[in-house]
């Protein structure tokens, strides 16, 4: 058994698709705080809704958070003291201790048609009340309730106090009440016999000694039933910290239709992992020296709850970009290589790309458009006589004479380097008497297909005199047909 102080953080995602971006900004959070206070980080698996969880959601959902460096101490996948992590394995759990609350009077059974809730539903919203459950079976008399639901299809809901005022202090927001009258009877236990969120989360919460419960502030509305429960099971209740949710950048909580939502689009696109979570943590807390730049470990280090800001937090892509262009800047190019490989074209040999690589490292925003810029480094261009032609603003005959010379210059070149073959194309040029631009612009199109690359020279060179020669008369035939 742990000690009673002991930091433990949770995040408890419903295996309902792909891994959300939510559930990863989320999981920084618990995580950076239980680091930070050598507790631990778990996650529990709140798959209880039997409608909505998909088998294959569990595991995608541990690799989401290992590959974002998020890996939990405790889980389904990470064994621990306090399981079985997965709700759908702890059932008798939950019906235990809704025996106990229908025991202790704070729970009744309910054995009405979904006809009759459904036609309350309508009445009130037909006379502007919000849609509760109008108590109906609260008043049947608990031993005929017990022996009636031996035999009948019933549920178990919470019994809620009349006219009180339920509080609680959230970690960052301060007090926050509710009142009771307003709070539905809430069904805990379904006629299924898997409990309802509401039930399992807090008897889990308790059970699994989870010191701060840091969520979605989606979860603020649920919290008043989470607070009877507390009160009824005689528990005491766990640091409530409420967090912002991602929005959209028009303010909308974001959303499928709206931004990337799946944790893995942002590795698909070549987002350094380094540079998401920054952009993820500066969503909402700013680095005390006011640095943009910043570690998962400096926020492990610095990190506080009293410093986070609430305004929804935005996900601009554009200040995603930028941080992942600084990140590509400072990662050990060892490190980078081995990023770089998933993206890079396997036909592109290493290195011609290590040759280029540092003309790349200021331009390239995400490593999943390195197929397209570096295409070239592979397979020879196809380029169109018309194209070649604009960019040279020459006659077709002079042009080819022109790709000869240029061929003729790199051939009789006694040292392949960046430097000779710059001062060999630029005395031709000068020869020639060509304006620099179309002259070296010229090569560029015919020798890599785009007019964007890294230096003209350090191209050539890279690509070795064979190749550029072959692509130089590629050209120049193309030209002649
Ligand atoms: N299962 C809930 C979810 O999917 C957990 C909410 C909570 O953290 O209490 O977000
Ligand atoms: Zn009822």
């Amino acid at each position: 058994m742990q000690s009673e102080s002991m930091v433990r953080t949770r995040i408890a995602p419903s295996p309902t698709g792909y891994p959300h971006i939510g559930t990863i900004f989320q999981a920084l959070f618990d995580y950076v705080y239980a680091k930070k206070h050598g507790g631990r980080f778990i996650i529990r698996i709140e798959d209880t809704d039997r409608k909505r969880a998909v088998p294959e959601a569990e595991a995608v959902i541990y690799e989401a958070l290992e590959y974002y460096g998020l890996k939990p101490d405790e889980g389904p996948k990470y064994g621990g003291d306090f399981g079985p992590y997965r709700q759908s394995d702890r059932l008798d759990l939950y019906r235990d201790h809704a025996q106990k609350l229908i025991v202790s009077g704070h729970a009744y059974y309910c054995f009405c048609s979904p006809e009759r809730l459904s036609q309350v539903r309508q009445a009130r919203q037909q006379n502007g009340l919000p849609p509760m459950y109008d108590r109906h079976c609260r008043t049947l008399d608990p031993a005929q309730a017990a022996a009636q639901a031996q035999t009948q299809s019933h549920v178990i809901r919470l019994k809620v106090p009349d006219h009180e005022t339920l509080t609680f202090s959230d970690g960052l927001r301060g007090p926050i009440s509710f009142a009771s009258d307003v709070v539905d009877d809430q069904v805990l236990l379904k006629s299924d016999g898997f409990p309802t969120y509401h039930l399992a989360v807090v008897v889990d919460d308790h059970l699994m000694q989870i010191s701060h419960v840091i969520r979605g502030e989606e979860w603020i509305s649920s919290t008043p039933k989470h607070l009877l429960l507390y009160r009824y099971f005689n528990w005491d209740l766990p640091q409530m910290i409420h967090t912002p949710l991602l929005r959209n950048p028009d303010r909308s909580k974001i959303s499928k239709r709206h931004g990337h939502t799946s944790a893995f689009w942002y590795r698909d696109q070549g987002y350094l992992v380094e540079a998401v979570l920054n952009f993820m943590a500066t969503r909402v807390w700013n680095h005390p020296d006011g640095q943009e730049v910043f570690t998962l470990d400096d926020m492990i280090k610095l990190f506080d709850f009293n410093q986070m800001h609430l305004q929804g937090p935005i996900m601009d892509l554009k200040k995603l970009d930028w941080l992942n262009g600084q990140w590509l800047r400072r990662l050990d190019d060892r490190i980078l290589f081995d990023r770089l490989q998933a993206f890079l074209p396997a036909a592109v040999p290493a290195d011609r790309f290590k040759a280029l690589w540092p003309h790349y490292q200021d331009r390239l925003v995400k490593l999943a458009d390195l197929p397209e810029l570096t295409g070239y480094l592979a397979a020879d261009p196809q380029v169109s006589p018309a194209a070649l032609i604009k960019e040279a603003k020459m006659a077709t005959q002079d042009l080819a004479v022109y790709l000869a010379q240029v061929s003729q210059t790199l051939t009789s070149l006694k040292t392949w380097q960046v430097t000779t073959i710059e001062t060999a194309l630029r005395q031709l040029q000068t020869k020639l008497k060509l304006k620099p631009r179309p002259a070296f612009m010229t090569i560029r199109l015919a020798v890599t297909g785009q007019s964007a690359t890294p230096p003209l020279f350090d191209v050539l060179a890279a690509l070795g005199l064979k190749t550029v020669i072959k692509r130089l008369n590629l050209a120049q035939k193309n030209l002649l047909k």
